[in-house]
């Protein structure tokens, strides 16, 4: 269960740089790169309230080129959500991707 850092700060769900959800999805398909995944989850609307503050989420993931997919599972310690200006979903991505060889 990675360690969430979450730098998109317009996002309801988070909480002093973590996020708020137990379970995060990363979009992100095709994604030979960071700047094309995304967190899934991302949410502007103030009823999207955090029910789970904690530094700790499962993460399933949906990029199948990143080093960290275990089938469709997130295995690194922690990752990275970046978008601090984000004002929608695409306007983050994972910063910790990494392209398998
Ligand atoms: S590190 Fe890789 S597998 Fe983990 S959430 Fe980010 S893109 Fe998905």
């Amino acid at each position: 269960m990675p360690h969430i850092i979450c730098g998109a700060k317009n996002c309801a769900y988070n909480r002093e740089s973590t996020c708020g959800l137990p379970d995060v999805h990363v979009a992100g398909h095709l994604a030979k790169k960071p700047e094309s995944t995304c967190c899934a989850d991302f949410c502007t609307d103030p009823r999207c309230v955090a029910p789970h503050p904690s530094e700790f989420a499962r993460v399933e993931c949906a990029a199948e080129f990143c080093r960290h997919n275990a089938d469709g599972k997130c295995d690194a310690g922690s990752i990275d959500i970046g978008g601090c200006r984000a004002e929608c979903s695409e306007e983050t991505e994972c910063d910790t991707f990494i392209k398998r060889k």
